[in-house]
């Protein structure tokens, strides 16, 4: 394709793009396709000759739009959101468009000045100790490994050979109940072992219990381990439950841990001052990551990380082989704060959104999210059928359908799930809670407005009628 013929082709995905995002809303939000419909319609073999481009869009549509699940549809409510936005996508295309390497100042120093630029701008929005410095990183999970790593080196001593990690003390990790599974990846990953992972009561609000905390910490001392990481969850995936900081943090403080702070959904809310006591104690935390890819309107990958110490960080990633060293003056070389070697301009699409939008009214819809999200909650609260598992945690909370005298309450909601996801109009997921089936309901897409919080209670009511209750009766 020759520069000519791009420009007419990218008009038409930018057409493409504005007309997906206008009429998003019309489409089931989970794709309704069973395993390998679309695959069966794909060429087995790829094509000997270039095919024109008109008929690549056409099977954009005609072939993969109906094995989308549509992601920024106005009634995604499932897991957490992934937002995009406008502002975010056209950053996105000029990305594309560069396509540069920003492993090292040198291979492009405004994309690394622009990541410290808009990593500070990020810090004083959530408040942040000024101590923080920030790096993107491309998830959450790679994020709270390099946090894991780190922590490990620290208490192995640094490049602590690995040969030396059979004979050392076991190192031991510590998080709790409702940690996210990238921890247990970081701990298989870094070679720590599943073993080691202390997985400690929660109490109150189902958050870390600190004199768990403590009492595991001093047991594992007593037979021999080497206490070295906490990761403290502020909002979990499952619940959205919160740590708390201030107290966990004295404890890590006292035995010498590294601890990481995993706000990878519930980070974006901290741009609301009324939301900031959540990480009250965060000067004790080594780091602390959040995804403005979920609900700071930046598409995925956009991962911010922030340690106290980029040296410890540094010493535990970096390495300069010789077809890597720079000459002359430079400034940071991110990959060495990062796993993958390469990355990609990451920070011009969070400079547009911050830039496009403006904080207010970041923190306006961030607002409306959490509002909506409440109200919906009181009205299943009301209802005599339905439960309230859980309370809002910022704009998620989890409820189950109860009807008085229904037995087998995990089954009647897996049924009504799949129902709700089969149905199309509004897209859901389920977690467990105390050991109860229950089912998640969270609010964060970008367009999403009342009309479709109230739409998504309908949908719910309506389709509880339609199911047979497990005693043999039938839904009111
Ligand atoms: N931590 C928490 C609390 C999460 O909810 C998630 C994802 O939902 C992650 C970590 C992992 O995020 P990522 O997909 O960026 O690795």
């Amino acid at each position: 394709m020759d520069v000519s013929n791009f420009r007419k082709w990218a008009h038409r995905a930018a057409d493409w793009s504005a007309d997906y995002l206008e009429n998003v809303g019309e489409r089931p939000v989970r794709a309704q396709t069973k395993p390998g419909d679309i695959a069966g319609k794909l060429p087995v073999a790829p094509p000997e000759k270039g095919e024109d481009m008109a008929q690549i869009f056409e099977d954009v549509d005609r072939l993969l739009m109906p094995g989308m699940t549509h992601w920024q549809h106005p009634r995604f409510f499932a897991y957490f959101p992934a937002n995009s936005s406008p502002p975010s996508v056209i950053a996105e295309y000029l990305t594309a468009a560069m396509a540069a390497q920003c492993m090292l100042w040198q291979t492009s120093p405004a994309a690394t000045e622009l990541e410290t630029h808009v990593l500070g701008w990020l810090r004083q929005l959530l408040n942040l100790p000024e101590s923080f410095q920030g790096v993107i990183q491309d998830s959450a999970s790679s994020a709270t490994l390099a946090a894991v790593l780190t922590g490990r080196e620290r208490a192995l001593g640094f490049r602590g050979n690995l040969d030396g990690l059979a004979a050392h003390p076991p190192v031991r990790v510590y998080c709790s109940e409702q940690a996210h599974s990238s921890i247990d990846k970081a701990i298989w990953i870094a070679g720590i072992g599943e073993a080691n992972l202390v997985k400690v009561a929660t109490g109150d609000g189902d958050a870390l219990d600190a004199e768990a905390l403590e009492q595991a910490i001093r047991v594992d001392r007593a037979a021999g381990g080497c206490p070295a990481v906490l990761v403290a969850t502020i909002g979990s995936t499952s619940i959205g439950a919160m740590d708390d900081l201030r107290a966990i943090g004295e404890v890590a403080r006292r035995h010498d841990l590294y601890f990481h702070v995993d706000a990878a959904w519930a980070g974006s809310a901290l741009i609301c001052e009324e939301h900031r006591h959540l990480i009250g104690g965060i000067e004790a935390a080594d780091s602390f990551v959040f995804n403005p890819h979920k609900w700071l309107f930046t598409n995925f990958d956009c991962t911010a990380h922030f340690v106290k110490d980029p040296n410890a960080l540094v010493k535990t990633l970096g390495i300069q082989p010789d077809y890597l060293k720079t000459q002359g003056e430079g400034g940071i070389d991110y990959s060495e704060w990062s796993i993958p070697l390469g990355r990609r301009f990451r920070a011009l699409k969070l400079w547009f959104v911050i830039r496009s939008y403006g904080v207010e009214r970041l923190q306006e819809i961030i607002q409306n999210h959490i509002r909506m999200a409440e109200t919906l909650a009181q009205k299943v609260d009301a209802h005599p059928d339905f439960e309230l598992t859980t309370n809002p945690s910022l704009s998620l909370f989890t409820f189950r359908y109860a009807p008085p005298g229904a037995d087998d309450l995990d089954d009647l909601n897996a049924r009504l799930l799949q129902a709700i996801n089969d149905d199309g109009r509004i897209y859901l997921t389920q977690t467990s809670h105390q050991g109860a089936y229950v089912i998640r309901f969270q609010v964060g897409q970008l367009y999403t407005t009342e009309e479709d919080v109230e739409m998504a209670w309908t949908v719910i009511k309506q389709l509880v009628g339609g199911l047979s209750n497990a005693n043999g009766g039938h839904s009111r």
